[in-house]
């Protein structure tokens, strides 16, 4: 063999190796901060082989790196624990829309981004969670908390404990309020919080749940999952949590409760693009959809796929009425609510 044979053979072998590599691997960026994922990931490469490679941060942190990494980063698959981040992300240009029969037939339209002309999707909702009402049993009425406009009732005044506004959860109910009510109601209703606050918006959803069984709270905001986790605690401190507290599905006699999604994209310059696309369909299978019910008490999103989590039976009674406002457009209503929580001091 001469020289420039061998040369080209062991570029052609080089090669070779680096598709092999690339072929076996998948590198998630994920905001999904919940340990009992790691099952899910394992789950999917004992059945593919494919190896996953995470980089963990929260929702901004990761969008703030893909935008850093531009055309060079590694990432494949983008995992994100919003409705309002994962347009950010459409808008900001960081996903490669995806064309897939096997998710465009398993999701509702409703929970998945707008799918263009070409029949791709920029991002999909794979687990649903909904925004609901905690109360003290001791001081507060269930009727007096079932529909979002009552945290801004006066009847209210003193008693309600949340999370910063400016956190993506709020920023989606807020975004999903104003498509049912109108900017300038919103605006009204928003003042109205911030007049009935117990305290300063801190600490995340679980803080505002403990706040209410301590009495420095009357009422609360939250998702789901952490009152059902909380409920399938085993550790006394928290079964004591739950026998104060009283949970509210709201608006179940107007538009519904609030549901925002936990979803996924493949990211715009994904080497391996084509696993990509494999995890999120297996995402949307009833193995990985199970395990959102079960794993992290959320709701799955596929079509026909049961769910036998006790905690979320518990919580509902077994059905809710959800409001139908697409995810999509509540992301889009962002920006509109920044201005407004601004405007009328909700830190
Ligand atoms: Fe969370």
């Amino acid at each position: 063999m001469k020289l420039t044979q061998i040369a080209t053979a062991s570029v052609l072998a080089t090669l070779c190796a680096a598709s092999f590599a690339q072929s076996n691997e998948l590198n998630i960026y994920s905001a999904r901060h919940y340990p009992t994922d790691e099952a899910l990931y394992g789950n999917f490469t004992k059945a593919t082989g494919i190896k996953i490679n995470r980089v963990d941060a929260d929702d901004a942190g990761i969008i703030a790196r893909l935008k850093a990494e531009g055309a060079s980063s590694r990432a494949d698959v983008i995992l994100l624990v919003d409705a309002s981040r994962l347009w950010r992300g459409e808008i900001d240009g960081l996903f490669q829309p995806v064309k897939s029969r096997l998710l465009s037939d398993a999701i509702p339209e409703q929970l998945r981004a707008k799918t263009d002309s070409d029949g791709k999707t920029p991002w999909f909702g794979f687990s649903t969670r909904a925004r609901v009402i905690v109360f003290n049993r001791v001081n507060v009425k269930p009727q007096d908390v079932d529909t979002y406009e009552e945290l801004a009732d006066p009847k209210n005044k003193g008693k309600l404990c949340i999370r910063s506004g400016s956190h993506p959860y709020n920023l989606s109910l807020f975004g999903a309020v104003m498509e049912h009510m109108g900017e300038k109601p919103t605006e009204q209703w928003l003042k109205g919080m911030v007049s009935n606050m117990a305290r300063s918006p801190k600490g995340g959803d679980t803080d505002q749940i403990k706040g209410v069984a301590s009495g420095e709270c009357g009422i609360a905001v939250t998702n789901t999952y952490y009152l059902a986790r909380l409920m399938r605690s085993e550790k006394p401190e928290d079964k004591a949590v739950m026998e104060k507290v009283g949970v509210v599905f709201p608006n179940q006699s107007s538009w519904g409760t609030h549901v925002n999604i936990a979803g996924g994209a493949v990211a715009k310059h994904a080497p391996n693009g084509t696993n990509a696309v494999k995890f999120l369909e297996y995402l949307a299978s009833p193995l990985a959809q199970n395990h959102f019910a079960d794993g992290n008490n959320e709701w799955p999103v596929a079509r026909g796929v049961q769910i036998s989590n006790p905690a979320l039976q518990a919580m509902t009674g077994g059905n809710f009425k959800s409001e139908t406002v697409p995810i999509s457009v509540v992301g889009m209503n962002q920006v509109k609510v920044q201005q407004l929580l601004d405007r009328v001091g909700f830190k």
